[in-house]
This record gives C-alpha cells, structure tokens and sequence, in this order.
C-alpha cells in the first residue's frame, strides 16, 4: 500500500479549505469568523489526532492503530506497516540467534563469547558444568577473575593464541581443560574450554610407565654391565670371539645406560614439580664444570673446543635441569662433528637476553629435520645416531628445561657445514653474580 503527500499537495488542500470557508462566510455575511472557525476547527481536528496518537504510541499495549479517516488514517496505517515490518525482522534476527545458541549448545566443549576486554557477555551450558560460569550472574565478569591460574594469566599477557593453555576446571580439580582463544568479529573473542581429563590421565600413565620402567631397568643393567666388566678385567685366555662378545655386550649395556638414564632424566623433567624452587645458578661454573667433564668424550675425537664465557651472568633457574640441556648440547656438538672439529661455546649477552650456545664445523642438519628435531626419539640419521649411542631423547630434554625457564632455543644449521644450537634466556631470568 502505497500513500503519498507532497508540500504541494498539502498547500493546495490547506487553501481549498479557506478559500471554501471564505466562500461560506461571503455568502452567510462573515468572512473574517467563518475563515477563523475554519481554521480553528482544522487545528482541533489535527490536535485530537495528534493526542490519540501519542497515548496510542506510548499507552496502548494493541499493536493496531486507532481508526481515522483522511491523511490521520494513512499515517496510521503507514505506521502499523512499519512496526509489523520490524517485527517481522525482529522475527527472522531471533530465530538466527536461536539457532546460533542451539548450535552453542550442541558442541561438546564449553563455549564463551568475550568482549576485546575479555568480559563474559555470553556463554552455553557446558561452560557452566565445567567452569562454574553463572548464568546470567557472571555477564559483565572477566574471564581471570573466574579462572584464577598462573599459567593462565601468563597465557593471556603473552596475547599469542595459537597453541592452547591447559589447566585444570576452577569448580572441579579433577577435571583438566584445554583452553583456546580466537578473535572473531571486530571486537569479540571466542573461548573454547575442552575436557581433556582422559588424554591428561592417559599422559599421565604413560610417564609413570616410562619412569617406572625405566627405574626397573637401571637394577639388572647395573648387575650385568659388573659382571661383564669383571669377566673382562680378570686374567684369563678366552677366545678372541668370546673377548668380542664381551666388548659387544658392554657397549650395548652402556648404549641401554645412557637410553635408561636419558628417560628417567626426560620424566623427571616432564613433571617438574620443583618450578616453584629455582635458585640463582651459577653458569659459569656450571659450563666450565661441564666442558671439563666432556674431556673423555672428546678423547677420540680431539675436536678443538673454545670458550667465550662471561663469568658475571647467573641465571635463576634449576640447577639440575640447566645442567642437562647444556650438557646434552655440548655432548651433541662432540658426537655429530667428524674428528678434530671446531666447538665454539658461548655464555654472553645478547641484547637484554643471556645466550648459551653451542657451534660446531660438523654434520649440519637438513632444515626439514630441524623443525622436528625435539620431538622424543627423533633421530635424523639413525643409523649414524645409534653408532654415537644417541637416543634421540636429548633435545626433547633440552626443550622442556628451556621451556621451564621461558626461554627460547634456536637451531641454525647448514647440512654439511655445522650447526649452532642456542638458548636465549630471558631478561628477568638473568641475575648478575658477584666475583
Ligand atoms: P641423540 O641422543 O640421538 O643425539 P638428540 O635429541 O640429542 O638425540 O638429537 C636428535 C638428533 O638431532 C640427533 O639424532 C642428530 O641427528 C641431530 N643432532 C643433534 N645435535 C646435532 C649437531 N650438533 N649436529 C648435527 N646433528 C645434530
């Protein structure tokens, strides 16, 4: 239905109607009152609509206009056009939102919506099970102020979203949760928090494995690795294939030693339970005592090994695991370098940042292996790695100790020409050491 009124038209109306009452107070012998009862009566008439109008926007509780003939009754009908066209849409918005809700419902996982300043504005069902977050009490809260843990107020000041953060549910200390954040729209962020109770306990059973098994081993290697050590120094006239077997047997006693050891080493950094306790650690001295214990690994090779340590930097950290992953680099840089190399250790400043690096003139790595190279058991040439006793479980150390220390490592290699291998402490870490 369409309804038009111009200015023009609306002109054109208003002068009829005076020029009809003019026309009437001529004939009756009263202009001037006839023209002004005119006017006055159109004024009235106008304003009883006006009036109905407004208690009809603002009082009435039906939806349909009141009844008017004239220019009145087409504003109202344009009106009632309009709100039923709005409600119609409002109509169409609700059912998207319902079906939005309905698919929030549905996901397994708990499912907020955050505002850029990470207030809760809504949230499904789930999150309510597993986080604890009230509906609709909690609107308007910050999400740190309902999940209270370290790691993650650490998770959001980093703002780097991409991996997620696990910590266990607020209102269920049983329960652990994978927590992810991703942006969406101009200014709203969605948060997904999933049960990972059952992989986190399956997690848990296979380090408790491998620690126990581990454990368990250490007994009868320790017994056979002896005897065969005995046998081996006593005077005796065994044949020479019986003094090969013997050699054989202890070689790959002390491989499985070193494999045993690596595990136990890896699990006791897996779950670390003493990242409360770190202590000023003196690196100096901790690398000068490793370069000087490496001593009998470099006696066949005779590499050249150089130093550039600054003996004021300390490190707050854990003593025995920073130990482990510097060793594990030095004795990485001996095994993978062909006999008289270059190793260049580094304790310095680097910036703000302490850096421990280790380089060699060696093997180098190939840069497809290098992404992988902390993964457990990731050798990249196996059969070179097993001559050197490797595992494969050294660098997977190496990065749990860095990452205990919010540090970072950094591989740079040349297949062919050597590789660095360096570990960037951060500023907070770094503590200076009286001399
Ligand atoms: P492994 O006990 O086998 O040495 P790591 O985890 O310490 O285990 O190292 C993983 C793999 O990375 C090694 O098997 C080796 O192939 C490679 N690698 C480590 N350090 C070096 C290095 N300095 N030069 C060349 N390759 C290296």
């Amino acid at each position: 239905m369409q309804f038009h009124l111009s200015a023009r038209q609306l002109i054109v109306r208003l002068l009829g109607w005076l020029t009809l009452s003019s026309f009437v107070g001529y004939v009756i012998g009263y202009i001037w009152p006839t023209i002004t009862l005119a006017a006055l009566s159109l004024l009235i008439w106008h304003y009883f609509h006006l009036n109905k109008l407004v208690t009809w926007l603002w009082n009435s509780k039906s939806l349909s206009p009141p009844i008017a003939e004239g220019h009145w009754g087409r504003i109202y009908d344009g009106l009632y056009h309009l709100i039923r066209k709005h409600r119609n849409k409002q109509k169409s918005l609700n059912e998207r939102i319902r079906l939005f809700r309905d698919g929030a419902e549905a996901l397994p996982d708990a499912a907020l919506v955050l505002s850029n300043d990470l207030t809760i504005l809504w949230g499904n069902k789930k999150a309510q099970k597993l986080i604890g977050i009230r509906w609709p009490g909690d609107v308007g809260q910050r999400i740190d102020n309902l999940i209270r843990f370290p790691e993650f107020s650490q998770y959001l000041e980093t703002g780097n979203f991409e991996s997620p953060c696990n910590v266990p549910s607020p209102i269920n200390g049983e329960l652990q949760l994978e927590l992810r954040l991703m942006a969406y729209g101009s200014d709203q962020i969605l948060f997904l928090a999933r049960d990972i109770s059952k992989v986190h306990r399956l997690e848990e059973m296979r380090r408790d494995f491998v620690a126990n098994v581990s454990h368990e081993l250490k007994t009868p290697l320790t017994v056979v690795r002896g005897y065969v050590e005995m046998i081996q120094s006593v005077e005796n006239d065994f044949d020479p294939h019986w003094l090969k077997a013997f050699q054989t047997i202890e070689g790959q006693v002390s491989r499985m030693d070193r494999l045993v050891e690596q595990l136990l080493i890896l699990s006791r950094v897996e779950v670390n339970t003493e990242l409360d306790s770190k202590q000023l650690v003196d690196m100096p001295q901790l690398i000068e005592q490793l370069l000087e214990d490496s001593t009998w690994l470099n006696i066949d090779k005779q590499h050249q090994i150089s130093v550039d340590i600054d003996p004021s930097i300390g490190i707050i950290g854990i003593d025995t695991e920073l130990k482990s992953a510097c060793s594990n680099l030095l004795s990485n840089a001996i095994a993978y370098t062909p006999e008289k190399g270059q190793i260049k250790v580094i304790w310095q400043y680097v910036g703000d940042k302490a850096k421990f690096s280790v380089t060699d003139n060696g093997a180098g790595i190939k840069a497809v292996d290098v992404t992988r190279l902390t993964e457990r058991f990731y050798r990249v040439d196996k059969s070179r790695s097993r001559d050197t006793g490797g595992s494969g479980l050294g660098l997977a150390i190496v990065k749990h100790v860095v990452s205990h220390h919010q540090a970072e490592l950094k591989v740079n290699s040349t297949l062919g020409k050597g590789s660095e291998f360096a570990i960037y402490f951060p500023a907070e870490a770094i503590q200076k050491l009286s001399s």
